[in-house]
């Protein structure tokens, strides 16, 4: 294993923001976020994972995808491809599963998405393994682990005085040639974190397909909001909504928007003639997890089991605490 000294790793942070667009996990009032730096004194280390996930450095909440400019003779297309680079330090495993999870939507199916596609490309993910698992956390329970390095082109491990380094790709090879020279290492190895299982069982063992008409799902509905906090905040949902809007103060000039979307919104399902198959508010819930347990293993076929990465964002930000790993637990008990 390759190892390097915190302080050279600081130094070569330090100059990294300096000259490229880094990101990083940053304190931002009492959240910790994925934010560019400009050095490496705005880090912060110490973290179980940041509030928000990866997914709006692909995928942002809205964007513009092309303008639209008409007059009487023509129509005029401008589209808005993203250009920018970016390196992205100290993803968690979770996170770095949540964009493969995303690149089964946006870069497998055909066509694939430019918009997406050019951001994957511009960006090098570097990892940073987790210490510690937090309480709502149970990425090992659905196929991860603390130091899962899928999805990353670089990851650290820290370790005593310093990181140990794994290259994971050609992006990786460039970063690490570009870092102060490595020596090996012969220290001790932390041991692997361990969490408290949020259920017993793996939610890939439940009969999704005889659960479908349980009353559970109605019942559980009567508390939710629709807030859609769950999806806002989840690295795997990936449902959008396009639409056009005129740009004020160009007349005869539009914009085509992009913004997420969620399976729990009231009319997400409606369709013209004002039909929705998923009128009822369990109907939508219940949805958000065949979505992620059942329809996505069904429709990729990819090494990801589930879609949901364990990251418990969503246990964490759910007001009613309508938490995920309580309906987990409550189907692998049901079928016993
Ligand atoms: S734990 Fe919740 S927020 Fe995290 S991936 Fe699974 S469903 Fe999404
Ligand atoms: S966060 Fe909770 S209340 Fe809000 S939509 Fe999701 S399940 Fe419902």
């Amino acid at each position: 294993m390759k190892y390097i000294q915190k302080a050279d790793l600081l130094a070569w942070l330090d100059i990294t923001a300096w000259e490229k667009n880094l990101i990083a996990p940053r304190k931002i009032g009492n959240q910790i976020l994925y934010q560019p730096i400009e050095n490496s004194s705005q880090i912060c280390w110490d973290y179980i994972r940041p509030d928000l996930s990866l997914k709006e450095a692909f995928f942002p909440p809205t964007e513009r995808l092309f303008m639209m400019k008409s007059n009487s003779q023509q129509v005029e297309l401008v589209e808005s491809m993203p250009e920018e680079e970016k390196i992205i330090f100290g993803v968690r495993s979770c996170d770095a599963l949540g964009v493969q999870m995303l690149d089964e939507l946006f870069l497998e199916n055909i066509p694939p998405d430019p918009y997406y596609a050019k951001r994957r490309e511009n960006t090098t993910l570097i990892g940073m393994t987790c210490s510690q698992i937090g309480a709502d956390c149970f990425c090992t329970q659905v196929g991860g682990a603390p130091d899962d390095p899928r999805g990353l082109d670089l990851m650290f491990k820290e370790v005593e005085d310093g990181y140990l380094l794994q290259v994971l790709s050609e992006k990786g090879q460039e970063i690490y040639e570009s870092l102060p020279k490595a020596s090996d290492y012969y220290g001790k190895m932390p041991d692997r974190p361990r969490g408290k299982p949020l259920f017993i069982g793996a939610p890939e063992s439940i009969d999704w397909e005889s659960h479908f008409d349980d009353e559970y799902w109605m019942e559980l509905s009567d508390r939710c909001l629709g807030c859609r906090i769950c999806a806002y905040v989840c690295p795997t949902c990936r449902c959008f909504d396009v639409r056009d809007e005129p740009i004020a103060g160009q007349p005869g000039a539009f914009e085509r928007l992009r913004s997420w979307d969620s399976c729990v919104r009231e009319n997400y399902r409606q369709i013209a003639g004002g039909h929705n198959p998923r009128a009822a508010k369990g109907e939508r819930l219940r949805n958000r997890f065949y979505c992620k347990f059942f329809y996505y293993p069904q429709q990729y076929h990819t090494s990801m089991t589930v879609a949901c990465t364990g990251c418990g964002r969503c246990i964490e930000a759910c007001p009613v605490n309508i938490d995920i790993s309580e309906i987990i637990s409550h189907l692998l008990e049901v079928a016993r």
